[in-house]
């Protein structure tokens, strides 16, 4: 039993205000890992208060210092990236294949900051003037459960590579790696109140950082429900956005795909970190002349699919986060069968085996029409839902139908037809027989998938207020 007791102020490790607690269990056995005890607004205030007293000289720093504190921060990760990978299994269940890569990608965020930066252009002439670009102020940061560890250090590494100071509120429900994360951001030696980090729930600590009227910027990855609440909390004080929300990618397999090569993506695609991933390929659009196959390749493909222990090598799939998940998914495969979709594979309840887990059996529907809602939700789970065309213009046209507006992937063997395809998709982000992320690339959504772009230069942007000065 783990009991994390300590949130980081002011360059410290201190005992909350808040005196709440929060249980953690374990996804893969639903047995309690530990406790952790819960800040309040007045947490809140003494964070921004040390944040606002850090930016005066922080904000003022050199590219060279900022370079060198991303350094900092990333040699402190490093050595500790196994302990946070095994904490990401035991607190979420996510596999360690995926687990592995998340913190591959909380390392790269400090190394590709630092690229930016080696580059970046503060002051540039605009017309007559003298176009500053200066830090926003302060960053009130406010990230999910899943990869926890990278969505603050992605942010985290953004904020400090603008000279911004922060004030980050992680999910309750990934303390162990927020603890591991304090640690070592703690150990790089940065100045006292750059950052702070104050564990709480997203109704008080979230709330509060979102009506602070010291903070002058909210970066928040998470529910599109809450990116919604914290917009309109955030206009009060004209605090500016960045909301990375929820996904419905469309995977659109056009006519002349190789399916022996597309089929494994597809499946990687819409079942990564067990389906619990914003940018899940989970509308798998196929020509109507071929849905028949791709189904069938599709059912082969899932069986060998191994769903179970995410600690051990191998494994693909691992349990929801939590019991409510496991219910909400439940409830939405139960759905797509009220709805009249064909199960091609999976189905409700647990895997044979795995009952005292988390653990949902990997399904597919077949002949799902686009307006069912297990076509237009995000569900969260390794659910995928297979929707037929008839013309490209169709399939186009599908993609497009959706609230949200994240990621797309194309399989085609024809570069010029998926490059042409690519650029009629209303998202973000769009894959053309790849799965990898780019983090020199803006990443962010259209629609209800979100305001604005993280990642490289359009990142760092996000950060900075531009001052024209004209003598
Ligand atoms: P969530 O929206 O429930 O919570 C996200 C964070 O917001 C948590 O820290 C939570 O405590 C906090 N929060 C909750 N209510 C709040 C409020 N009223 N004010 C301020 N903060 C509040 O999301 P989750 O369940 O942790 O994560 C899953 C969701 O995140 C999915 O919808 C997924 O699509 C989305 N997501 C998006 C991306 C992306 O990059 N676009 C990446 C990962 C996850």
């Amino acid at each position: 039993m783990k009991t994390i007791d300590k949130i980081y102020i002011n360059g410290a490790f201190v005992t909350p205000h808040g005196t709440e607690q929060f249980t953690l269990i374990n996804p893969t056995n639903n047995t309690v890992l530990g406790q952790v005890v819960l800040g309040d607004e007045v947490d809140v205030n003494a964070a921004v208060a040390a944040a606002k007293a850090a930016f005066t000289t922080f904000s003022q720093t050199s590219t060279a210092e900022r370079i060198e504190y991303l350094q900092a921060l990333y040699d402190a990760v490093a050595k500790r990236r196994d302990e946070l990978v095994s904490v990401m299994v035991e607190e979420y269940g996510g596999t360690l294949a995926f687990c592995r890569r998340s913190v591959a990608n909380t390392l790269e965020s400090f190394r590709s900051n630092i690229a930016v930066l080696q580059h970046f252009q503060f002051e540039r002439i605009v017309g007559s003037s003298r176009v500053v670009l200066t830090p926003a102020g302060i960053a009130g940061i406010i990230t999910p459960w899943n990869a926890s560890n990278s969505f603050i250090c992605g942010k985290l590494s953004t904020a400090i590579a603008a000279g911004c100071t922060a004030v980050i509120k992680p999910s309750e429900m990934s303390a162990l790696q927020t603890q591991v994360i304090m640690e070592c951001l703690h150990e790089a030696g940065l100045p006292a109140g750059v950052f702070n980090i104050v564990n709480g729930t997203g109704s008080v600590v979230g709330a509060a950082i979102t009506q602070h009227p010291d903070i002058a910027k909210i970066s928040f990855t998470g529910s599109t429900a809450v990116g919604k609440s914290i917009a309109r909390g955030a206009a009060e004080t004209m605090k500016r956005v960045t909301l990375e929300l929820g996904g419905k990618s469309p995977n659109i397999i056009l006519d002349d795909a190789d399916l022996e090569s597309a089929i494994p993506k597809i499946i990687a695609a819409a079942f990564m970190n067990s389906g619990q991933a914003c940018i899940a390929g989970t509308r798998l659009l196929v020509p109507e002349s071929k849905q028949d196959e791709i189904k069938e390749l599709i059912k082969q493909a899932v069986a060998q699919v191994a769903v179970g222990n995410p600690g051990e090598e191998g494994t693909a799939i691992g349990p929801m986060v939590s019991i409510k998940q496991y219910e909400r998914v439940q409830h939405y495969i139960q759905l797509g069968l009220t709805e009249g979709a064909e199960l091609v594979t999976g189905g409700t309840g647990h895997p044979e085996g795995l009952e005292a887990g988390n653990f949902v059996k990997p399904t597919v529907f077949a002949n799902v029409n686009n307006n069912m809602r297990i076509a237009r939700e995000e569900i969260f789970g390794p659910v995928l839902s297979i929707i037929s065309y008839d013309t490209e213009e169709e399939a186009i046209n599908i993609a497009n139908d959706t609230d949200y507006g994240l990621q797309a992937y194309i399989n085609t063997t024809d570069v010029q037809r998926g490059r042409r395809v690519a650029n009629r998709i209303n998202a973000g982000r769009v894959l053309i027989n790849e799965l990898k992320h780019d983090p020199m690339a803006p990443f962010g959504g259209f629609k209800q998938s979100g305001i604005g772009r993280e990642f490289g230069v359009y990142g760092l942007e996000s950060y900075l207020e531009p001052k024209a000065v004209i003598e």
